[in-house]
């Protein structure tokens, strides 16, 4: 198998909550963007165990990009005690809280892209205050709750340069399906102006940042 195909194996057997199909739309997506610009700062914020980040990382390898995975690593409100996507293993006996760290560090090492993939751990508000690179493509897939999705919104999305991509998980334009606040965002996106819709997979969408 090519290295590639290494990689996007091993995504696909890393816990998460990526559905296969959408997550080769993220690596495609971001390969193609590559193919055109290299060298490029990538960026997604929600990290959990490093799915989507190797989905991604193999193809910021590829374009010898770096792709920071921002991440508190605490869990959102839906991973916690009691909701429904808690996972008693990824409790740190120390503290007794969710941490999604080590198994993030461990599937990076894993799929040997520690100079590619860089962790970023904290809250995306204070990371974004401090983070003056422009981005060549931006993932949003942090938390649902209103006050998280829309901070990622405002804090991040104009850092990306003019035909850079912003791609937004977990996208249901069925409040039956999911929580509002990612849609919410896209739909903001789409009405600023600044953005133009690429693609869509699931509940992935892409857009491109306008000039
Ligand atoms: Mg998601």
């Amino acid at each position: 198998m090519s290295r590639v195909d290494d990689l996007l194996t091993l995504a696909e057997a890393t816990p998460g909550f990526m559905p296969r199909d959408e997550g080769l739309a993220l690596h495609e997506h971001a390969l193609d963007y590559g193919a055109h610009v290299s060298g490029g700062t990538w960026l997604e914020i929600g990290a959990w165990c490093a799915k989507s980040a190797l989905y991604l990382g193999a193809a910021a390898e590829a374009s010898a990009s770096v792709l920071y995975s921002l991440d508190h690593h605490r869990g959102s409100e839906e991973n916690q005690p009691g909701w429904e996507y808690f996972d008693p293993t990824l409790v740190d006996p120390f503290d007794g809280r969710l941490n999604t760290l080590p198994c993030w560090q461990r599937t990076i090492a894993r799929a040997a892209l520690e100079s590619t993939v860089i962790g970023l751990v904290g809250p995306s508000q204070v990371v974004a205050a401090h983070f003056a690179q422009p981005l060549d493509v931006l993932f949003i897939d942090g938390g649902h709750a209103a006050p998280v999705a829309w901070a990622d919104y405002e804090m991040w999305t104009p850092k990306i340069v003019a035909g850079g991509l912003l791609m937004i998980h977990d996208v249901f334009p069925d409040p039956a399906d999911g929580g509002r606040p990612p849609y919410e965002i896209y739909c903001a996106a789409l009405d600023s102006g600044r953005f133009a819709p690429r693609a869509a997979c699931g509940s992935l969408r892409v857009l491109e940042r306008l000039a």
